[in-house]
């Protein structure tokens, strides 16, 4: 079965548990397992968070785009912001870069989507903004009807 759905949404912190559950809730057709679920609002979380601080340095009237399509058990996954973008993507995807040290980030929210995700893509131009693309394929028959 295919299905799909986009939001927008305001770029405002408080909307990055909305993004999480909207997204969790689209999903849970797909019968996923507690910690499949946990992956994908984690994910949310750090993209929503990446385009709210990052790509529109916590400035309220921009726009957080996500869009969701799932086939039988996979599901996939962008998140997008028309922010400043990245200049330079391998060095954004390495394991402890931040570009914001002082605000204490740890530079593991593209490590920690690259590890709950199966296959990710990011694609940014610096002032055109940024987009990551991700396909998750869900464990197949985890309910046992007898
Ligand atoms: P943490 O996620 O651990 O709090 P972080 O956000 O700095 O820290 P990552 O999520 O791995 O770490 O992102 C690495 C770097 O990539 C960021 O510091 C930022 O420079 C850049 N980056 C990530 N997402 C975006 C985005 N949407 N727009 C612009 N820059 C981004
Ligand atoms: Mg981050």
């Amino acid at each position: 079965m295919k299905n799909e759905m986009s939001l927008s949404f305001a770029s405002v912190s408080e909307n990055e548990a909305f993004a999480r559950v909207a997204v969790a809730s689209f999903i849970t057709q797909l019968d996923p397992t507690m910690d499949e679920l946990t992956e994908i609002k984690t994910v949310v979380s750090e993209a929503v968070t990446n385009s709210i601080i990052h790509g529109y340095h916590n400035e309220p009237q921009h726009k957080v785009y996500i869009e969701c399509v799932i086939h039988d058990d996979e599901i996939e996954l962008t998140i997008r912001d028309e922010g400043v973008g990245i200049d330079n993507i391998d060095e954004a995807r390495e394991p402890l870069y931040t570009s914001k040290p002082e605000l204490e980030r740890s530079g593991m929210g593209f490590t920690i989507i690259e590890n709950f995700m199966d296959s990710v893509e990011v694609i940014s131009a610096p002032e055109k903004g940024t987009s990551v693309y991700m396909t998750k394929q869900l464990s197949k028959s985890k309910t046992v009807y007898n």
